[in-house]
């Protein structure tokens, strides 16, 4: 019988309810004893540690946020730290560990894995940034929470006959922006990977604006820089009442969408059949909705394609 620990690292995201309450179910069914570590590498290290049962994770399928909370922890960054980790897995009996969190949280899985000790990723992060999956579990929520906010934005919007600037998370990846503006009719989004002009934004806005439209909305993707900055600019050039609403860490929460908690599932069973057939440094991905698993090593070393015929459809559908 394995023993397998199961923790939340880097940003938390909706739907890590879900890949925790499968993990958990899963190993049982399959005979594994489960233990749940507390925030992420920081609360391995500290030994805050707990068994986990059927009951652990009833009724969270719906919570946004994680139950075995997250953090970050520079100290898994040394070979201290993780030596330390190590020991510690070793005292509780666990011999192998699934890991929810991005980018950073895989490579302490991998460190884990290269010190001979089996760890599975699931992708868990609202950025969708991870080249190697089509969707990262809390990105569908994410855009959905934002699609919201865009559609309350523009009710007023309208009334005021504004321009309104949206700030959305993301960090280096313009996932969340494109496609949340696409589904929230904004006239224009702008996002890290294609540059753009200011005058850019404003010649289209003086241009709607001749032929009779008089609010419009702006959603800008975090990584490309300060929403209130381009703001200035734009009522310089433009003259135009606008407004600047950073998103935040609304952003972030939120009960899971059925995508979410679906993807989050099937990642979850995936990632403890692995552990079962003796795999190790692997994360579990989707693409054309297949569940999928590949080398932490070669899905780290991947780099993302922006969607650009997305992004060239909606100028067309926001002429
Ligand atoms: P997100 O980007 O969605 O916030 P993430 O997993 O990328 O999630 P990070 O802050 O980059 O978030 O990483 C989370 C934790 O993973 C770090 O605080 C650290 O404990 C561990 N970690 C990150 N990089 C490494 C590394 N190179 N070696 C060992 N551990 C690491």
């Amino acid at each position: 019988m394995k023993t397998i620990g199961i923790l939340t690292s880097g940003g938390d995201a909706p739907g890590m309810n879900a890949a925790i309450r499968a993990v958990v179910r899963s190993a049982i069914y399959y005979g594994c004893k489960v233990y749940g570590i507390n925030r992420g590498y920081k609360g391995l290290i500290e030994e805050d540690i707990q068994e986990m049962n059927l009951s652990s994770v009833g009724d969270i399928i719906h919570r946004g946020g994680t139950v075995l909370k997250s953090s970050r922890c520079e100290e898994f960054k040394t070979e201290e730290g993780r030596a330390i980790g190590v020991e510690v897995l070793k005292k509780f009996g666990i011999d192998c560990l699934v890991v929810i969190g991005g980018d950073g949280s895989f490579n302490g899985a991998l460190k884990l894995s290269q010190l001979g000790f089996p760890a599975i990723g699931i992708p868990g992060t609202i950025d969708n940034d991870l080249a190697y999956t089509d969707y990262t579990i809390g990105f569908d929520t994410t855009m959905n929470t934002i699609i919201d906010a865009i559609g309350k934005i523009r009710d007023t919007s309208s009334s005021h006959e504004r321009v309104n600037i949206i700030e959305v998370m993301g960090r280096h990846c313009g996932d969340l922006a494109l496609y949340a503006g696409l589904a929230g009719g904004a006239e224009t989004i702008i996002v890290p990977e294609v540059e753009f002009k200011v005058e850019d934004v404003c010649t289209k806005l003086k241009t709607t604006q001749k032929r009779g439209k008089r609010h419009s909305i702006i959603v800008l993707a975090e990584g490309v820089g300060n929403a209130q900055d381009l703001g200035k600019e734009i009522v310089k050039e433009t003259g135009a009442d606008l407004r600047v609403t950073i998103l935040g860490h609304v952003q972030r929460g939120g009960s899971p969408t059925a995508f979410d908690r679906i993807l989050a599932s099937r990642m979850g069973v995936r990632a403890v059949e692995l552990l079962l057939d003796g795999k190790a440094a692997k994360v579990v991905g989707i693409k054309d909705n297949k569940i999928i698993d590949m080398d932490i090593n070669e899905a780290l070393s991947m780099t993302r394609d922006f969607d650009k015929d997305t992004y060239e459809m909606v100028k067309i559908l926001s002429i």
